[in-house]
């Protein structure tokens, strides 16, 4: 079978998706990963907080909001050499690529030749370069993608119509704006977005179709259960059940099937049968590291002990 890729998916069909049997969905879902990639690598990604706290924004999952009270130690931007170093760690444990990301609401003209000789002196080490830096103006992904720059990364979070119960600070077609851009550049898209923040089914639905209508589909799509840090808004929001996170990753497979799905935050509430189920529902892609930006990730090694008892290989 060809696996057609479309980008005109309906909120009816997706919302089929997630009432089906859940052994007919991953089985749909595991039969189109197997065609589009072999179902026994995974791509392994390291992430680290280069300027951490402060964020003008105010979204409601994120300890690094200003707005939000969670005993957060702020960093400033950090010094380029810290970041080769932390980088070339992160290749020595396996990673192929680096991802970098900064609290910032958006990145300013000022800001960006460093960010540039961070990115150069990044890829040189051999690495793929991710940044997340908020929204972008204008000619600033061209820059960052002529210093080297692979991926950029610009979550849509939620659904349009949840946004707002989430982030007030901006809209959702600003987040559109960013990733437009950065698609026009000629980057790699990384965009993705968070389940168990209170959305309902039909937000998960309408987050996908977002990113699966794109005219081309995201390169790579993380998603992130909430991480619930005290002190945010979140924090006390009731778990999503294993199962609906499981189908969330079942239906971004089927929907954008070329597609890396990166399992990404959360995965410390995870036990090893429920990631090993991720894996075989779809996702592809996990990031290696103690800790995501400020959460905690499990520890290289308990992965790479996952990935053995699974007969996993890391890309
Ligand atoms: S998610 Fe990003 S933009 Fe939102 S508060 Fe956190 S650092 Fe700022």
């Amino acid at each position: 079978m060809t696996t057609v890729l479309r980008n005109d998916w309906k909120v009816s069909e997706v919302l089929d998706f997630f009432q089906m049997p859940f052994n007919d969905l991953i089985f749909k879902s595991h039969s189109i990963h197997r065609e589009n990639f072999n179902p026994n690598t995974i791509q392994i990604s390291t992430l680290l907080s280069i300027k951490t706290g402060g964020c003008p924004e105010n979204c409601s999952y994120c300890p690094q909001s200003a707005h939000h009270n969670t005993n957060l130690e702020k960093q400033q931007l950090m010094n380029v050499d810290e970041i080769v170093n932390e980088a070339k760690s992160a290749k020595d444990a396996g990673a192929s690529r680096f991802c970098m990301g900064a609290a910032w609401r958006n990145l300013h003209d000022r800001d960006l030749e460093y960010i540039c000789e961070i990115i150069r002196r990044v890829k040189s080490l051999g690495l793929e370069t991710c940044m997340t830096l908020g929204m972008l103006k204008d000619g600033q992904a061209e820059k960052m993608k002529e210093a080297g720059l692979d991926f950029y990364n610009h979550n849509i979070d939620t659904s349009e119509e949840f946004y707002d119960k989430i982030i007030t600070t901006r809209k959702f077609e600003d987040r559109i704006d960013t990733i437009e851009k950065v698609r026009n550049s000629g980057l790699n898209v990384c965009c993705g977005g968070i389940v168990g923040m209170g959305e309902d089914i039909e937000d998960r639905a309408k987050m996908l179709i977002t990113l699966a209508n794109f005219e081309k589909h995201p390169e790579s799509v993380p998603i992130n259960q909430l991480v619930k840090v005290d002190g945010t808004p979140l924090q006390n929001e009731k778990d999503i059940d294993g199962f609906d996170f499981i189908k969330t990753i079942a239906v971004a497979r089927i929907m954008m099937p070329k597609s890396y799905v990166r399992l990404s935050a959360g995965r410390t509430k995870m036990n090893e049968q429920m990631q090993a189920l991720c894996f075989f529902a779809g996702a592809n892609s996990i990031f290696f590291g103690e800790k995501l930006l400020t959460t905690e990730n499990p520890e290289e090694l308990s992965d790479l002990a996952l990935m053995k008892k699974l007969g996993i290989s890391g890309i």
